[in-house]
């Protein structure tokens, strides 16, 4: 098969961070450095020179990027400060962008207007909703003086609709995730010899530990427990957010404000959210670890979103709690001009796919090398070499 070369992708990877890829002779210190590496994928040099080749085949097909937790440790090494840490991170955007079949990915990372635009876009979508239909929002409260003598929610945004609101999003969002995840599936796998299907049942715990876990984060040589106890408190805590919204809505969104068993939960994820993205921002202000060295746009809008989405959430709450209904009532759809943009924008085309795209590139990894192994068949024919 011909290999075909692109010149333009240097110029292209440079739009998604990775300006410092001609810097790199190929000296192949950061691979040696790198704790993550291994025989079968020997990033991130061979990433790094399958862009300065124009691969861009090959780099669709590679899992490189994705292998990489930015330790930072190879950039910290290399001679020609080529920052193959940054290097990978850009590359997994550039691969974010590939797999989009929408094409919006490509515009958010490539020119950061749209990312704002399409974040406002879907906020004035959830401010037209509160204020158009005469049944909902404003304009039912409107028909009910008396919930804007007290709290009642039923009458500003009743619950069966609502829920019904959660349940058509997130069947959205998972629909462009997963046909997302099943164009890289496809760009990985298109050059594999037949892959039994036993390989792809056998390895699906792979799938699960890392999403569950991120556990290969803790094998880089950089003390990363820190970053990695948080982000895996992160991931619990939108985790149980968007279970609390999406499924147990009913039990969540309660008319009157005294404890249930679903505040626990709520206080929990809200103060894990509040907390950490305002120990990430602080880190990305002081830019001591590599990983915080280089925080774009889409970096800070992660933080950010996930910051005022805890904030407008305890304000929220507060208000319910002091009985204020028109502060409680606008606070509420504040709320939710964050909440939704940011997972209805950034979770199928941003920074947070990566969500799915690791795990499912540790598991097809996995399910790449239980491939490669020869089966016990294969080793009983195998000849014997005389002595
Ligand atoms: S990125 Fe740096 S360390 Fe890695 S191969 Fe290039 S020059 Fe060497
Ligand atoms: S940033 Fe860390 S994990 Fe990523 S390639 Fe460099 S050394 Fe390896």
């Amino acid at each position: 098969m011909s290999v075909r070369v692109d010149p333009a992708v240097i110029t292209d990877l440079a739009r998604y961070g990775g300006d410092t890829v001609s810097k790199c002779f190929n000296c192949g210190n950061c691979t040696a450095v790198c704790a993550l590496t291994s025989q079968d994928s020997v990033f991130p040099r061979r990433y790094i020179r399958y862009i300065q080749m124009g691969l861009k085949r090959k780099m669709q097909e590679s899992l490189d990027p994705w292998l990489c937790y930015y330790c930072g440790d190879c950039s910290d090494t290399c001679p020609r400060q080529a920052e193959p840490g940054k290097l990978m991170m850009a590359g997994r955007r550039w691969l974010i962008s590939m797999y989009d079949w929408t094409g919006l990915s490509r515009l958010m990372y490539r020119w950061p207007a749209w990312e704002i635009g399409l974040l406002a876009a879907v906020a004035a979508v959830v401010l037209g909703l509160f204020t158009i239909p005469a049944n909902f929002g404003f304009r039912l409260l409107a028909q009910h003086p008396e919930a804007r003598r007290t709290v009642m929610l039923a009458f500003f945004a009743p619950k069966e609709v609502v829920h019904w609101g959660d349940i058509i999003m997130a069947a959205g969002l998972a629909a462009l995730l997963l046909s997302n995840a099943a164009r890289m599936t496809y760009y990985v796998m298109r050059n594999s010899a037949a892959v039994p299907l036993s390989a792809y049942l056998v390895e699906l715990k792979e799938l699960i530990l890392h999403a569950m876990t991120q556990k290969r984060w803790r094998e880089c040589k950089t003390d990363n427990s820190k970053h990695w106890l948080r982000h895996l408190a992160l991931v619990t805590a939108y985790g149980t957010m968007f279970a609390l919204v999406v499924v147990f809505l009913y039990w969540f969104q309660v008319e009157d404000a005294s404890f249930h068993w679903t505040s626990l939960l709520g206080y929990y994820a809200t103060l894990i959210l509040l907390g950490a993205t305002l120990w990430i921002a602080r880190d990305r202000l002081a830019q001591r670890d590599q990983i915080h060295k280089h925080s774009d746009l889409a970096d800070w809008l992660f933080v950010g979103l996930l910051f005022f989405t805890s904030l407008t959430g305890i304000l929220l709450h507060l208000f319910r709690l002091l009985d204020q209904p028109m502060a409680t009532y606008v606070m509420y759809l504040v709320h939710l001009m964050v909440a939704v943009p940011m997972l209805v924008v950034e979770v199928p085309f941003g920074k947070w796919s990566h969500l799915l795209y690791r795990p499912l590139a540790l598991y097809l990894a996995a399910v790449q090398a239980r491939a490669r192994q020869p089966q016990v068949s294969e080793v009983k024919m195998a000849p014997t070499v005389p002595a």
